[in-house]
């Protein structure tokens, strides 16, 4: 990346240091994503890691319920990135806000209460990170969003496009829907937004006609695969230029023979160094509102590698948010000697 120009400041809540298990004065709870405290704050707050457990809306195998704690608990932190050369929380302060009030079987109050507590976190100024639960939870939360910031544009990764259904999709929602009831209430724009990474098993040809009507493109996986990484990257970025859009990861976007710990995996996906890496050329320095990582389902992975992926996705972009801070432009990997 560039060399940032904006002044570091000392953040007031970033992972505990190792020895102590402190930040700062706070004694931070075991479990939390990245050794974060475990605070419900906003305030002196540029970030939270929110979890939504819940996966009541799931059409295939059911677990996504598990994959907050799954996330939290897998190896790896958040601080100095290899590569994008940039010290986080030099330029963040951030808290797990730990899980939200959700009930499975109960969607009306479950959604209910996800929109609302998105709003808190965007009316407080702070970035949404959340882990899921099933895809159904973005509906709620972009929600939230178009009432914060009217229709934000989409970056949706992804092996399925998530708008199937017809008339009844708004009165039946799940985790197949929510990017059409995204666009039908106004939440997305659909021509300043794009989905990458579709393959996903199709009922006919015109599984995607919604979308297409609506002007929502995809990078479907095979161009993908042709065009590369940097390639795609530069499509998503004139996509949605200087808009405000929110994030969305699917975790089967990866192929199933890195994260098969997923309810809906699909073969033919990317690995773990292309997601990672499309993931950073994409964002950095776009004016992201929130992101969420959804889909993963632990007890499909003994390995336990799905959850070390997502947890180094989220971690991708925790610093994005710090990049963006620091006023960084786009992602540029600076080789080490
Ligand atoms: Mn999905
Ligand atoms: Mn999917």
């Amino acid at each position: 990346m560039e060399e940032s120009t904006v002044e570091k400041r000392e953040p007031k809540y970033k992972p505990a240091d190792w020895h102590t298990d402190k930040c700062g004065d706070i004694l931070v709870t075991p479990g939390t994503f990245g050794r974060l405290p475990y605070l419900k704050t906003l305030e002196d707050v540029d970030f939270v890691v929110a979890g939504i457990p819940f996966d009541s809306l799931t059409s295939g195998r059911p677990g996504t319920k598990f994959g907050p704690k799954a996330i939290r608990e897998a190896y790896g932190g958040i601080g100095y990135v290899y590569g994008t050369d940039i010290e986080v929380f030099d330029y963040i302060s951030g808290v797990d806000y730990g899980d939200m009030e959700v009930i499975n079987g109960d969607t009306k109050q479950s959604f209910e209460k996800i929109t609302a507590q998105m709003k808190e976190f965007l009316e407080a100024g702070v970035v949404p990170v959340i882990l899921g639960g099933d895809h159904s939870i973005t509906y709620p939360e972009l929600l939230a969003y178009r009432d914060s910031y009217g229709p934000v544009s989409l970056i949706h990764f992804d092996s399925h496009t998530d708008t199937w259904g017809g008339e009844e999709s708004l009165e039946f929602p799940s985790h197949g829907n929510p990017f059409r009831n995204a666009i039908l209430t106004g939440c997305i724009d659909p021509k300043t937004s794009i989905q990458v990474g579709m393959r996903g098993i199709m009922r006919d040809e015109h599984d995607y006609d919604f979308a297409h009507e609506h002007g929502l493109e995809q990078i479907y996986a095979v161009d993908l695969h042709k065009m590369g990484v940097y390639e795609a990257a530069k499509k998503i970025r004139e996509k949605v230029g200087n808009r405000k859009v929110m994030v969305t990861f699917d975790i089967d976007f990866v192929d199933p023979a890195v994260a098969p710990g997923t309810g809906t995996p699909v073969p033919g996906g990317f690995n773990s160094w292309e997601t990672l890496e499309l993931v950073r050329a994409a964002i950095t320095g776009l004016d992201v509102v929130g992101f969420d990582l959804v889909e993963v389902a632990p007890n499909y992975d003994p390995t336990e590698n799905t959850q070390l992926l997502a947890q180094k996705i989220v971690a991708e972009f925790i610093t994005a948010i710090a990049a963006k801070k620091a006023g960084i432009k786009e992602y540029k990997y600076i080789e080490k000697k």
